[in-house]
Order: C-alpha cells, then sequence, then structure tokens
C-alpha cells in the first residue's frame, strides 16, 4: 500500500512489453475460442498519434551537438564531490535528469544519422531536424493540414465483432508499407485472415501483387491513373476510341488515327500514349463533345497494361460484394481509432521512444477488448427475454 512515485508507474507502464504482448494474444485466444475473432475479414487502418514532444523542440544537427556538450557537462558536473544544498533525495533525482538528457542527445544524434541516410539525395541534410524531447517523433501531416510530431499507430480490427487483433507503431509518414507487417503479425498471434480491408493509403500495385502472391483477398480503394489520364468531364471516354494492336493506334469515333506518341513508367505501371492530329481535330464536328479545350494539341488517350493480378483486382473491385465489404471498413476499423482517443484519452503519448509509445498503444488495444468481453459476458449472462 505504498504510493508509487511518476518513475515507478511509468517503468512498471512500459518494462513489461513482452509479458503484456503475450497477455494480448492470451487474450485474443480467448476471444477466438468464443467465436468473437473469426478472421474472415480484418480492417487495417492507421491514425496519428502526437508524441510527447512539441514541434519547437526540433533541431539541427549542429543544435543538438551543442546541447550534447553541454548535457554531458552537466553530468559530469554531478560528480563534483562539492555539490552542497540538496538532499541525497533531490540528487538521486537531478542525477537521473541529467543522465536521461545526455542519452536522449545521443539518441537524437543517431536518430539525425538515420535521417540524413534516408533523405540521401532527396533533401538537402541541413533541412533534417530531430527533436530533443523525444528523437523517435517524426513531424507528420495532419488531418488540419499542419505538421507535428507524431507517431503512426497502426490497428487491425476483426470484422465479426470489432475486436482488435493488432496493433503497432511505426514512425512512417504513411500506410503504404504497412499492410505486409500488419498481415506477418496477425498471422503469427493468430492464423492467416482470409480477407484484409484497407482504405486508399494501403492500396498500392505493390501490396495488390504481394497479397495476391500470399493468396490473401485484398479490398481496398485504388485510382486508376489511366481513366484519370483519359476522363475528366465533357470529353469522350476512352470507350470511344478504338485500339487497333496491328497498327498500334487508336481509332476515334471520326475515324481518325491516333498515332503512337511513347512510354511512361508510374508507380509499376506502364502508360502508351496515343495522339490525334491537330488539324483532324480542330475540324472534326465532334470536337466539342470530344476535346472541346484542346486548342494547341489534337486529342490523346492512354493506355496502361496491368499484370494479372491487377486486373483481377480492378475486376473484383467493381463489382457490388466488394464495394460493400469496402464500406463495412470505416464503420469497424475507425471505431477503435475514435474509442482509444476519446475513451482512453490516447490523443498524445505519456512517454517518449517507440518501443515506450509501443507498449502504451498495447496497453490500449489490451483495455479496449477487454471491455469487449466483460459487455459480451454481460450479454450472455442476461435473461433472455421471451
Ligand atoms: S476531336 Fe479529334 S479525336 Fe476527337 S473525334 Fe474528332 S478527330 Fe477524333
Amino acid at each position: 500500500m505504498e504510493g508509487i512515485n511518476y518513475h515507478s508507474l511509468s517503468d512498471f507502464r512500459v518494462k513489461k512489453k513482452e509479458e503484456l504482448d503475450q497477455l494480448f494474444s492470451h487474450l485474443l485466444g480467448v476471444l477466438s475460442a468464443a467465436g468473437l475473432v473469426t478472421l474472415e475479414q480484418v480492417m487495417v487502418d492507421g491514425t496519428k498519434i502526437k508524441a510527447h514532444a512539441s514541434g519547437k523542440t526540433f533541431r539541427r544537427e549542429k543544435s543538438l551537438q551543442e546541447h550534447l556538450k553541454k548535457a554531458q557537462e552537466q553530468v559530469e558536473a554531478l560528480s563534483d564531490p562539492h555539490a552542497e544544498g540538496l538532499s541525497w533525495r533531490q540528487q538521486k533525482a537531478q542525477e537521473r535528469a541529467r543522465r536521461e538528457k545526455q542519452q536522449r542527445m545521443e539518441r537524437a544524434l543517431q536518430e539525425m544519422k538515420k535521417l540524413q541516410e534516408q533523405k540521401r539525395g532527396v533533401e538537402e541534410k541541413e533541412e533534417v531536424r530531430v527533436s530533443m524531447s523525444d528523437p523517435e517523433a517524426r513531424r507528420m501531416k495532419q488531418a488540419d493540414g499542419g505538421c507535428a510530431p507524431n507517431y503512426n499507430a497502426q490497428i487491425c480490427t476483426d470484422g465479426a465483432h470489432g475486436i482488435i487483433v493488432d496493433v503497432e507503431v511505426t514512425q512512417a509518414g504513411n500506410d503504404f508499407q504497412q499492410l505486409l507487417p500488419a498481415l506477418d503479425r496477425v498471422e503469427e498471434r493468430l492464423q492467416t485472415p482470409q480477407q484484409m480491408v484497407g482504405d486508399g493509403g494501403y492500396t498500392s500495385r505493390e501490396n495488390v501483387e504481394k497479397m495476391a502472391e500470399r493468396e490473401v483477398d485484398f479490398v481496398g480503394s485504388l485510382a486508376d491513373n489511366a481513366s484519370k489520364a483519359n476522363g475528366g468531364q465533357g470529353r469522350f471516354p476512352i470507350n470511344m476510341f478504338v485500339y487497333d494492336a496491328e497498327r498500334n493506334c487508336f481509332v476515334c469515333p471520326s475515324g481518325k488515327q491516333l498515332k503512337y506518341e511513347g512510354k511512361q513508367e508510374k508507380d509499376g505501371q506502364t502508360f502508351y500514349k496515343y495522339k490525334a492530329q491537330k488539324q483532324d481535330c480542330q475540324n472534326c464536328p465532334l470536337k466539342m463533345q470530344c476535346c472541346p479545350k484542346n486548342e494547341k494539341h489534337g486529342r490523346s488517350v492512354v493506355r496502361s497494361e496491368e499484370t494479372a493480378a491487377m486486373v483481377a483486382f480492378r475486376a473484383k473491385m467493381a463489382t457490388e460484394e466488394a464495394k460493400t465489404q469496402y464500406r463495412r471498413r470505416a464503420q469497424i476499423a475507425e471505431f477503435p481509432n475514435a474509442w482509444i482517443k476519446a475513451k482512453l484519452g490516447l490523443r498524445q503519448f505519456h512517454v517518449r521512444g517507440l518501443v515506450k509509445v509501443k507498449a502504451e498503444l498495447l496497453w490500449a488495444g489490451l483495455t479496449f477488448n477487454l471491455q469487449k468481453w466483460i459487455r459480451f459476458l454481460q450479454q450472455q449472462a442476461l435473461p433472455v427475454r421471451g
């Protein structure tokens, strides 16, 4: 019944990560046995949670070196036997605070090197900044358009009863690279889900291909770049142009030829461009329906080449069944995110560093599942009304 100080509580919260992880998996086993987890459909979703750091704590390398030097000097000063005026407890607290600060500065410089390596050739090295408070936090775009130190929380939710089947925290600003690791973790905790559903943030060509290779049905939302290039309101759609494979050209509704202009690779997809002669279009009676805004050029169309997996994915996503499955995503996947933020108040992590924030999110996921389980048990205990 002794009072627990802040550090003991904080250490307990993050030091038992492995045991906590096992407990999370054990509870999933219990929930599966009760029929609350089926893995027929698993929704994956990411949400940004603020890091325990302010945007003002981000510094360039030179500034971090200066802060590290100061922190080292302060730690050295601690060994001064003539330090006076502080109680033993105060001295210990001061010692711990200064050591932690030095460690944070060292960690910040390591993160700086990591980021510089990642951004080599992309951005100027001088622009790389790291937070002194939480070096592992990353500035990420917010829903309101701003930019703040965040972590990217990944949550997988089973479609049957909305149970969380996995949580993870990453430093990635987007979700494209998170789908396959999420699948790996769900497999490790339980087994392979029949279907995974992710929004446009997860739906890349690469992910569609990889999910097909792993024989997991993937439902997502992928923009059709070829349709975009050909579409636009008030223009003839591409299906009004006939492709002549032998001559490698298109024939337009006026019977004119659109000749091959060249190809372009984008996101693993190949686009072939075809263009009509300017004078054909300018003199054409169909111009106002076909390409009303083309003044300097003839109408062009783009043909794209897709892999078998992509063709199958697009055909599937055009069906009503897949659209209905995708529509369930928002309701099921976004509820735990909102609950964790609104009910548990986890809009900002209380701890710093990737390992610790992962533990904090795991606590939140465990709490969410426990309250779901308790509610289920309560419902079972209710007398059946006639
Ligand atoms: S505007 Fe050009 S491309 Fe369109 S139908 Fe007429 S000739 Fe063909």
